[in-house]
């Protein structure tokens, strides 16, 4: 059941709420955000110059993987979800950690509107694809953030590769994310992705695609956004 009036699919609450305690086992269901969260903090690091100072909200934060790491590097963090147990695990995890998150139970929307052009960092990642309209958060993370500030978005491009790898091979085979995690419907398309942005006012800087071999491990990969891919925007 969807209720597009405040944007929240409640299915998509219970699934991460139901695994919420294991957020932090780096081989349990969230092994790929663990995985991936370095790669991700380098980029957003290189496209900000470094997040040392820098006001960020993190929208869609979860158990705080992306949050953690972007406090650890000194950046003032406000995480917001909707997921309560996803959120009680992140306050109980920034504890162990000794790192200072402010982590709040509220929609991008609703959040936005009491904070308008406050953060120099907003990123939204692997979340829109998870909300029945992605294009309304796309439009409260703009509000939230500072003009000049930078926003970074990550998600699953729609293709057939992205429903063989994102969906065939991470649910049934190697199984690295529980069955039902992602509905190859919602994935957007970076063309898709851009019009969102476009609307909310925000310029694309660049974009790269997150890649996985075997041998390899997880990569960044500019030439190639077929399946996961990461989003740097500006708002002028
Ligand atoms: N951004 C984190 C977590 C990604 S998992 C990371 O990349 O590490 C997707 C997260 O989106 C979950 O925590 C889920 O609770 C959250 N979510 C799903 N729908 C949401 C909505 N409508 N509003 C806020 N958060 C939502």
């Amino acid at each position: 059941m969807q209720t597009k009036a405040n944007n929240v699919d409640p299915q998509e609450i219970e699934k991460f709420s139901a695994i919420a305690s294991r957020w932090w086992d780096s081989e349990g269901e969230f092994k790929p955000l663990h995985l991936i969260n370095p790669l991700r903090l380098d980029f957003i690091q290189q496209q900000c110059d470094g997040v040392y100072g820098l006001r960020a909200l993190d929208i869609g934060c979860g158990g705080g993987i992306l949050s953690e790491a972007l406090a650890k590097a000194g950046a003032d963090v406000t995480g917001i979800d909707l997921a309560d147990a996803a959120l009680q695990v992140a306050r109980l995890h920034a504890l162990e950690s000794g790192v200072k998150v402010d982590y709040q139970l509220i929609s991008a929307e609703q959040f936005a509107t009491q904070h308008p052009e406050q953060f120099d960092l907003v990123t939204c990642l692997e979340m829109l694809e998870h909300v029945p309209d992605p294009a309304a958060v796309v439009k409260a993370a703009a509000q939230a953030l500072k003009p000049g500030g930078t926003m970074i978005i990550s998600t699953l491009n729609r293709n057939l590769k992205s429903w063989l790898l994102g969906i065939v091979a991470a649910e049934y085979i190697v199984r690295w994310v529980p069955k039902g995690t992602h509905q190859h419907d919602k994935f957007i398309q970076p063309s898709e992705l851009l019009r969102m942005t476009d609307a909310a006012g925000l310029q694309a800087v660049t974009m790269t695609g997150l890649h996985y071999l075997p041998w390899r491990g997880f990569y960044l990969d500019n030439h190639n956004v077929d399946v996961n891919y990461l989003v740097s925007l500006c708002k002028p």
